[in-house]
């Protein structure tokens, strides 16, 4: 098997369409024959609802579990924290008991790399280890983000706040440099696109603003109530619609990820430029 992928998708924005692309993108990647791990990094477990675990709260094995196994050096071998979607990818849980291990890790001796750890104990039976980040640019993303060979950047089409993302490439680049040298930012995607909010000249101010070597991938996703009904349908867009203008363009999606790190275009993209 080709060297796993593991990829973040972050954007210290709530509501931009992480968790809904993590779903989509997981069970697309599948539906090409890819085997696939999504990881809920969301004390919400917004991810984890999604999937159809309606009461993460409750639940009593999460990544809290594991992550507080590797703090004390306990390796877990079943992995029974790994769970399995009738969508043909697996997934491990998250609740709000990640909120404590996050504060916990101010106290731990390589608390960046806490995660990466549990990553890499489990990642060689995946072809892509895709990580869903909380709203912020605390330790839990920049765990995250140390465990990661990509990172994706879903922009709301109608809100780019240009501190915003200064701010989120400058957290990319500081991981890149002190912890984890092979991050690369896959690319920059727009979501809840629609007629009135979907302006070109998006697009060309984060080129602009952002340097030619930030990637702005080609899938726009649209704003459609399709989206929204997903995340309590438990089916990814590929099954609630499959012929629609969404899943077309998760297809897209889809597409450029499969060729993320395949291509030069992507090597030139490099943050470290
Ligand atoms: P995040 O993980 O960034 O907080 P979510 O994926 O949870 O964002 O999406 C936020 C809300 O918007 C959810 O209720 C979701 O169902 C809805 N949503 C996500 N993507 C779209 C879209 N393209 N169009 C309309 N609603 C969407
Ligand atoms: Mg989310």
């Amino acid at each position: 098997m080709a060297k796993t992928k593991v990829i973040a998708v972050a954007n210290q924005k709530g509501g931009v369409g992480k968790s809904t692309s993590v779903y989509n993108l997981g069970a697309g990647l599948s539906m090409n024959g890819k085997k696939v791990l999504l990881v809920d990094v969301d004390p919400q477990g917004d991810l984890t609802k999604m999937l159809g675990q309606r009461r993460p709260h409750d639940m009593p094995l999460t990544l809290a579990n594991v992550m507080n196994d590797v703090v004390s050096g306990v390796s877990g071998e079943d992995h029974s924290e790994i769970l399995h979607h009738y969508e043909g990818f697996d997934f491990v849980p998250a609740n709000r008991g990640l909120t404590a291990v996050e504060v916990g890790l101010v106290n731990v001796m390589s608390r960046e790399t806490v995660l990466r750890q549990y990553i890499d104990s489990v990642k060689n039976n995946y072809d892509y280890v895709l990580l869903d980040c909380r709203p912020s640019l605390g330790m839990l993303v920049i765990n995250a983000l140390s465990a990661s060979d990509y990172v994706l950047i879903p922009v709301q089409a109608d809100y780019l706040a240009a501190e915003d993302m200064t701010e989120l490439i400058g957290t990319v680049q500081n991981v890149k440099r002190q912890i984890n040298p092979s991050l690369k930012i896959g690319g920059v995607f727009l979501t809840m696109a629609n007629d009135t909010n979907f302006r070109k000249d998006i697009v060309s101010s984060v080129r602009e603003n952002f340097g030619k070597h930030l990637p702005v991938l080609e899938a726009v996703i649209p704003s459609t109530v399709r989206l929204a009904e997903i995340s309590t349908a438990n089916k990814s867009i590929f099954r609630h619609e499959p012929n629609g203008k969404a899943a077309q363009a998760y297809r897209t999606l889809v597409k450029e990820v499969l060729d993320i790190g395949e291509k030069q275009r992507i090597k030139s993209s490099d943050t470290a430029r």
